[in-house]
């Protein structure tokens, strides 16, 4: 596997291959990230992660800093995962100036975490767009665990034309259900004890709506409800079509919960897919 710090050099590398699959990533990597080099695996035979931790992001006061960065051992457990190729670029690499030129979210940014994260699908949307300038690939691989920021990516590569096979791959969970997460090394022994109780809110809500409960809004209430009595700050918990992103209207069935919630100094994400009863 060859660890690469400079766009000249990785374009170098890269230059001819037929099939890259490419999977961006901030590092710290989890089983998570390492299930996504599994499924670029199945989409193309140049499996090139990258590794770079984007300021811009990250809203003012947030977790930037203090963001965990383990270069060594993710290359080490990419290596062993199948991957040929890692890019970890230094700031000054990928943002040789100031980044003035920015993309501007879809409508569909503008809700969830776009309304408590200002300026993040913005970051998001820009250094994708450059790694996708300077990979490349073919293929590019993202978690349904950030699932906005995955809806936001597919309307990036429509609607300016990348070219690129967006895939999802489904969320890895540690075995009581919480979602993995580089975010969830920041949570105390008594916060990781309570942080399945997103999801659980989560399945819950999922659950009871397969069961054909219509009464959306109380169903999510009471989520928040039971949330903020077990003491979470919660941003959100919301049911969207699966399609747009949009508050569902009668008819639609492909639907989507997700929450995002504050336990202390963390915020976590959530969500899973519903399939409502006609
Ligand atoms: P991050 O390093 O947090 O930016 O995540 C890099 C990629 O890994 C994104 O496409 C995430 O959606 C994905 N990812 C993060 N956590 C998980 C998880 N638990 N299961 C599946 N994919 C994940």
């Amino acid at each position: 596997m060859d660890v690469i710090h400079t766009v000249a050099e990785l374009r170098a590398r890269l230059k001819g291959e037929p099939s890259i699959a490419l999977v961006p990533t901030m590092g710290n990597l989890h089983p998570g990230h390492l299930s996504l080099v599994e499924v670029a695996k199945r989409h193309g035979t140049r499996i090139v992660a990258t590794i770079f931790v984007n300021r811009l992001q990250f809203e003012p006061g947030g977790d930037f800093d203090r963001y965990p960065r383990t270069l060594e051992h993710d290359c080490a457990a990419l290596e062993e995962a199948g991957c040929h190729v890692v890019f970890a670029p230094g700031e000054r690499e990928l943002y040789p100036e100031p980044q003035d030129i920015r993309l501007t979210p879809p409508k569909s940014a503008e809700q969830l975490c776009g309304l408590f994260r200002p300026g993040h699908f913005e970051g998001v949307l820009t250094v994708v767009t450059k790694l996708f300038h300077i990979v490349a690939p073919h293929t590019a691989v993202f978690g349904a665990k950030d699932y906005q920021q995955l809806h936001v990516i597919r309307a990036l590569e429509r609607q300016l034309n990348f070219g690129i096979r967006i895939v999802a791959a489904p969320t890895v969970r540690e075995p009581d259900g919480l979602a993995m997460s580089s975010r969830n090394g920041y949570l105390t022994r008594e916060e990781r004890a309570k942080a399945p109780q997103l999801q659980q809110n989560v399945r819950r809500i999922k659950d009871l709506i397969e069961g054909g409960r219509k009464d959306f809004d109380a169903l999510l209430r009471g989520a928040v409800d039971d949330l903020t009595g077990a003491g979470w700050r919660v941003d959100y918990v919301a049911l969207r079509n699966r399609s747009k992103l949009e508050a569902p209207v009668p008819g639609d069935r492909e639907l989507v919960v997700l929450g995002a919630a504050w336990l202390g100094k963390t915020r976590l994400i959530d969500n899973l897919e519903v399939l409502a009863t006609p």
